[in-house]
């Protein structure tokens, strides 16, 4: 598929060599992506245009890379789009002397805030030439719409907005207005912006020597230096870094310049599910293996610098020191002298301290609390003394000590190095308990000890051996989770997206009382509809439920919902994640999940069981 640079094309808008690129050049590179749904050919366009980008404005190739992925910096930094549907419509009002209620209208009638803007310009005339947008002006005008809070916030935010419409030509407006609302929708997934970098990076650093490469030769040279980004990537999920260092040294200096760094949260290992014991054993059979109690709690992902500060990130790489100041503050007593840095991966959960009951006067041990109990800590602001639910932590692994990376170690050696340099600390922390079991029974008899003492059941993970490396986000066969729900026959839960509310009716009137559940299909970029569910909820939850969604609630169902025949009587924007349980999945003419793999109809779920939430609006 590749073509020599000397067949590299020129793109539509072009632009001189040490000029920022146009933002013009970047949309219509958008527009070509969109305009094809292949995977090699969105990764070629995009390759086309980064060679270009690098050859002529190499210093904001950054900033091209994260509008690509509609991304502001690395998910840790926690500034982000997705700015709200009514402020977006506001500022497109504004903007074209266009009144809302219209806007509104043509919104519900072509399902795209991005198309209503591009239409909305094209009525309104302009009277004045303006001057063409740069990449540079857009990433840092949008950064400062993410960032700014506090007093005026909105308005300020729509008068940057407003001032940016005001300079957009052609195509230009309806990528901006989805660049803020967080949604791109051209197909281009970040695995495909990764590849490309790493393959413009490749053919740029070999200039001229490309001509005289046979393709197979070029072809292996564009495989290794993917497989050594994402490789790198993975490790050092940080385009702030990789992108200068790629710059710099090329794919080949990469592994030297990028590696796991404390400070930088790396995307954790996950495990595959397993049905039964024997599916263990089939799996490890004459290998070397462990079990450890798969504690129900908060992955918590600890970092632990050269200059003392310690950081702890959530499995999906934000910073949780704010919510967890107590973890922050315990941490260092479980560290022996020697320790000077670290990545340690861990459960943080809920815990009891020994206690004599002050009714019955009777000694309780000290125990592990559900969850639910960890969910109810607000995220931010968490100040010391408001804490009223203590937080165990539970080391399984280490991934970095005193300066080395450790994840190509074997998970033995890993595991001998935590328990070198760490200690446990009586209700503060622990390592995780492990046993080395061998047979069905064995097995059968920890996993009940771990749900006895309130885990959700075991990991089972290779211990020895070249399999047994840290694996960063691969959810791997190397890992297997065994959980007492999947023995009692109802599989693993869902992770499911809220997409619509159906009104109460009864004791539930001030509240929704059922809720439209969608999963996200990457390929079509959309979220399709499973299920309505009105199970499991407590009062206090619904009351919860009610002031998170009612503030996310939208003037009309999005394009990108493909709902079917479900009909909520409203729709919020997508962004809050349940946990859900299910008895099991049926085929469905009302729902469209999975739509035309399995059948013509949809897949649906049998008696939803709301769990808990997952999403990052956790109360
Ligand atoms: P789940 O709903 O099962 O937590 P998940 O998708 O979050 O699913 P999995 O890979 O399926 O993640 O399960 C691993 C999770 O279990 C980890 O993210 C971690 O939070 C938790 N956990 C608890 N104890 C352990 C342990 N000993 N080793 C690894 N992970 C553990």
């Amino acid at each position: 598929i590749f073509q020599k640079p000397s067949q590299v094309k020129e793109g539509k808008v072009t632009w001189k060599e040490g000029e920022p690129v146009p933002y013009a050049a970047l949309v219509a590179a958008f527009s070509e992506i969109q305009a094809t749904t292949k995977r090699l050919e969105i990764t070629e366009i995009l390759t086309q245009f980064l060679i270009r980008v690098i050859k002529r404005s190499p210093d904001n190739l950054l900033q091209v890379t994260y509008l690509c992925i509609n991304r502001l910096c690395p998910d840790y930094e926690g500034l982000e789009l997705g700015i709200g549907e009514s402020l977006l419509i506001k500022a497109i009002a504004q903007s074209t002397g266009r009144e809302v209620p219209r806007i509104k209208k043509d919104l519900e009638a072509q399902g795209d805030l991005g198309l209503v803007a591009l239409s909305s310009r094209k009525k309104q005339p302009t009277m004045f030439q303006v001057s063409s947008l740069k990449v540079p002006a857009v990433f840092k005008q949008l950064r400062e719409i993410a960032a700014v809070s506090g007093n005026k916030s909105q308005d300020r935010k729509i008068g940057i907005i407003k001032k940016l419409l005001a300079s957009c030509q052609g195509e230009e407006p309806k990528f901006l207005i989805r660049s803020l609302e967080g949604k791109l929708r051209i197909g281009l997934a970040e695995r495909s912006v990764l590849v490309s970098l790493a393959r413009a990076v490749v053919i740029s650093r070999l200039g001229k020597r490309v001509e005289r490469m046979s393709q197979e030769e070029l072809a292996r040279k564009l495989e290794e230096g993917t497989e050594l980004v994402k490789a790198v990537y993975s490790e050092l999920p940080s385009y702030d870094l990789v992108v200068p260092a790629l710059l710099a040294s090329g794919t080949e200096g990469l592994r030297d310049a990028c590696k796991l760094t404390p400070g930088v949260p790396l995307k954790p290992m996950l495990a595959k599910p397993t049905k039964a014991i024997t599916e263990v054993l089939d799996r490890f059979e004459g290998k070397a293996f462990t079990c450890e109690y798969k504690y129900d709690g908060e992955r918590a992902q600890v970092h632990y610098l050269d200059d003392g500060r310690l950081l702890v990130f959530s499995r999906n790489s934000e910073n949780m020191s704010v919510k967890y100041p107590d973890l922050v503050e315990q941490i260092p007593r479980c560290l022996e002298p020697s320790v000077k840095s670290f990545v340690l991966d861990a459960e943080a959960a809920a815990w009891r301290k020994a206690e004599v009951d002050p009714q019955t006067g009777k000694a309780e041990p000290a125990r592990l609390l559900p969850f639910q109990e960890l969910s109810r800590r607000k995220r931010k602001d968490v100040k010391a003394e408001d804490i009223k639910v203590k937080v165990k932590l539970f080391g399984f692994d280490l991934l970095y000590l005193n300066g080395q990376p450790l994840l190509g170690m074997s998970l033995a050696e890993r595991r001998k190095l935590l328990r070198q340099h760490f200690k446990p600390v009586e209700d503060e922390f622990d390592f995780a308990r492990s046993e080395d079991c061998t047979s069905v029974e064995e097995i059968s008899t920890f996993l009940e000890n771990s749900v006895k003492e309130g885990c959700e059941g075991l990991m089972v993970k290779m211990l020895d051996g070249p399999d047994s490396t840290y694996e960063p986000s691969r959810r791997s066969m190397n890992w297997l989770k065994l959980k007492k729900d999947y023995l009692s026959g109802t599989g693993d839960s869902l992770d499911l997206v809220v997409i619509g509310g159906y009104y109460g009716k009864g004791k539930r009137t001030n509240v929704y009382g059922a809720f439209l559940l969608a999963c996200y299909d990457a390929d079509s970029e959309s979220y399709q509809s499973i299920c309505k569910i009105g199970t499991g909820f407590t009062e206090a939850d619904l009351d919860a439920h009610y002031t998170t969604l009612k503030a996310l609630e939208i003037t009309s169902k999005k394009g990108y919902y493909d709902v079917g025949d479900a009909k909520p009587d409203v729709y919020f924007d997508a962004k809050v994640v349940w946990e859900v349980l299910t008895a099991d999945l049926s085929l469905s003419p009302v729902y469209t999940a999975a739509k035309g793999l399995v059948d013509h109809r949809g897949i649906s779920l049998r008696f939803p069981r709301f769990i808990r939430p997952r999403g990052r609006y956790w109360s």
